[in-house]
């Protein structure tokens, strides 16, 4: 089976009378194991398919099976429940928390799953280790640089170990060396087995993939 099932997926957002058409019917498959790039122009939907898939939103219509289970139509609980267990998510802006230090952002990655105390900073520090941060677990994320930043927030995302990680243009504020270190870390993870998806506008990240799918206007333009 697939990790990821999409069939018909269908989603509008309504804004007082105005209805945009983000998704039309997009269908598609993810093994277990792909790395995959999405692209295509502004606005063709996405960072919402992406969303959908990470469950931060619900579909209007269609089905998404994430290994084997359907989520369209599923408690919020459900939903939830699935996104703890399954999903790691990296984004464009890192989204770190400012206030807290870089290990307790980690650690944050760690409490999704009811994991406290010691065995969350041995966790987050293990996965700091990971992505050669060992000496800024007690810095604060301004510290950092922009390269920094994001591997402080790929370790948040892979602290737990999620079967599918859910990037969203995640090169997008990085200089060019900070940017192939990155590509560099998500073809390892992809290597020890983490199936990821990536959004993207630049041809050299999506290089780095095994397949491309392209949406156009929200519907699926080609996938290679
Ligand atoms: P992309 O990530 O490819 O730039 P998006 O998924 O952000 O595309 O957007 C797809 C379409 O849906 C666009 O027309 C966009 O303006 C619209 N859209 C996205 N998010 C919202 C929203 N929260 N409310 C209304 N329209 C939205
Ligand atoms: P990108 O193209 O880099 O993915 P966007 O600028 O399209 O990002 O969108 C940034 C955020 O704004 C997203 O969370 C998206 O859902 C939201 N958004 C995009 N278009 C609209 C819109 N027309 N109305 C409201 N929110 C939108």
């Amino acid at each position: 089976d697939p990790i990821i099932r999409v069939t018909s997926l269908h989603k509008r957002y309504r804004t007082d009378r105005l209805e945009t058409t983000a998704l039309e019917g997009v269908s598609f498959e993810i093994q277990r194991g792909e790395f995959v790039a999405v692209m295509g122009p502004s606005g063709c939907g996405k960072s919402t398919l992406l969303n959908v898939l990470g469950l931060l939103d619900r579909a209007d219509g269609g089905s998404y099976q994430l290994e084997g289970n359907e989520t369209v139509g599923g408690s919020e609980d459900h939903r939830t429940g699935l996104r703890k267990k399954y999903i790691g998510f990296i984004f464009q802006s890192f989204n770190l928390i400012d206030e807290l230090t870089v290990r307790a952002n980690v650690e944050l990655g760690v409490y999704y799953h009811g994991i406290r105390g010691k065995e969350a900073s041995r966790m987050a520090d293990e996965a700091l280790e990971k992505l050669g941060l060992s000496a800024r677990g007690d810095h604060m994320p301004s510290q950092l640089s922009g390269g920094q930043q994001q591997r402080a927030a790929i370790a948040r995302a892979i602290v737990n170990r999620p079967k599918l990680l859910l990037a969203d243009e995640p090169t997008g504020n990085l200089d060019s060396r900070n940017r192939e270190e990155v590509l560099e870390i998500l073809s390892t993870l992809n290597a020890q087995g983490s199936t990821i998806v990536m959004v993207t506008h630049s041809d050299d990240d999506a290089s780095r993939a095994g397949r491309i799918v392209r949406l156009r206007d929200g519907q699926l333009h080609a996938s290679s």
